[in-house]
């Protein structure tokens, strides 16, 4: 998300483009449907010149507003679309260009402006990584733009075992070779990353943009700081050791969350996917696998006898088997289940046992009653 600086003109220029290029889209959406006209092609020859004439628009933006009217009303064509004052607007090459990391050149109703930007985190990354299409969108007055960067994956290790993350109620998150991760210590190590918000609207449940909403900004950027945080030390040690990481399939962690009281770190469906989230792209970033296990019973299972009970918690943090006595900490317990489970259910071959990269449903345990 690639925040724009535009001077006072400049955002005029920007404000008038969204406003000609939706005012536009309305316009081709209403002759599209009384004319029951959904072909792109169609369209264009219908509008192309009333859109350049009437609405100021460069060509490649008046091919833009048709493509939109036909995506739209490929879901649905029982009503009439009508479109925001400040619906996003497609930008590619041929209307848009990067000119070095700090300053983009727009094609906007009047003409060619050249607006400074700041690009956050991918500084470091040449312009070469950058895909040709953005989506230029308003959101609370300022202008930015979602650019869609390719991040080159490393070449998947040969795993040779798995680490169970648990993304615990009492901890962060817990691993199989009984790592804590913790976020007490990252606030101290002040630690910037640039704005992620776009891969947690990737969690887009309801309930996930609900708590992002009410999260205020400081709140957000320090569970986001400590997400990345531990997800890069949970990618790094299972780089390390040669290792997949086994994960709670997402479905199974949001039943299980529940969101403590005077806690600084907030566990909520809205932090886990993001977490989970980080885990994912920095374990593939740096070649590593990722199995996703079913979560079922994680916390009640004994890894060691597999005796399936509501009474081995005997409370919250403490898993105590009522079968065959096997005692430890509750999110560790469930570290081990997770790896278990995904190592049971990985071919062992030798070099590369993990071709998939995300197994989705393992089978449940076995179940014996104690
Ligand atoms: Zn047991």
């Amino acid at each position: 998300m690639v925040k724009l600086l535009p001077d006072k003109q400049q955002q005029e220029a920007l404000i008038d483009t969204f406003v000609k290029f939706n005012e536009a889209c309305n316009f081709v959406s209403r002759l599209a449907f009384e004319r029951k006209l959904y072909n792109k092609v169609l369209l264009q020859k219908l509008v192309y010149r009333d859109i350049r004439e009437n609405f100021g628009l460069a060509a490649q933006l008046a091919i833009r507003v048709i493509a939109k009217v036909v995506e739209t009303y490929k879901n649905d064509k029982t009503v009439m679309h009508e479109f925001r004052e400040f619906g996003s607007i497609v930008y590619d090459q041929r209307v848009m260009s990067f000119k070095g990391l700090d300053t983009v050149s727009l094609n906007t109703v009047r003409g060619r402006v050249r607006i400074p930007m700041t690009i956050g985190k991918y500084r470091e990354l040449p312009l070469d990584r950058i895909r040709g299409q953005c989506d230029l969108v308003r959101r609370n007055r300022i202008f930015y733009l979602m650019v869609v960067v390719e991040v080159p994956e490393e070449e998947a290790i040969s795993a040779s075992d798995v680490i169970g993350v648990d993304l615990g109620i009492e901890n962060i998150a817990v691993d199989s070779s009984g790592h804590y991760y913790s976020g007490d210590r990252i606030a101290e190590a002040g630690t910037k990353h640039s704005s992620l918000r776009s891969r947690l609207q990737a969690c887009g449940t309801r309930s996930a943009k609900r708590h992002l909403k009410k999260l205020s900004g400081k709140e957000r950027r320090f569970a986001r700081d400590v997400n990345h945080v531990i997800s890069g030390e949970i990618a790094e040690r299972a780089k390390g050791t040669s290792s997949a990481i086994a994960l709670e399939e997402l479905k199974g962690i949001r039943k299980r969350t529940t969101v403590g009281k005077n806690r600084r770190y907030r566990h909520n469906s809205w932090s886990f996917c993001q977490l989970r989230t980080f885990i994912e792209y920095k374990a593939l970033e740096s070649g590593v696998p990722v199995i996703g296990v079913n979560a079922k019973n994680t916390s009640r299972e004994c890894p060691d006898c597999h005796t399936v009970d509501k009474r081995n918690r005997p409370e919250r943090s403490i898993f105590k088997c009522i079968s065959c006595g096997f005692e430890g900490e509750a999110d560790f317990v469930a570290s081990l289940n997770i790896r278990n489970r995904a190592a049971a259910s990985q071919p062992i071959v030798a070099g590369a046992i993990f071709d998939q990269p995300l197994i989705p449903q393992l089978q449940a345990p076995s179940v014996r009653v104690g």
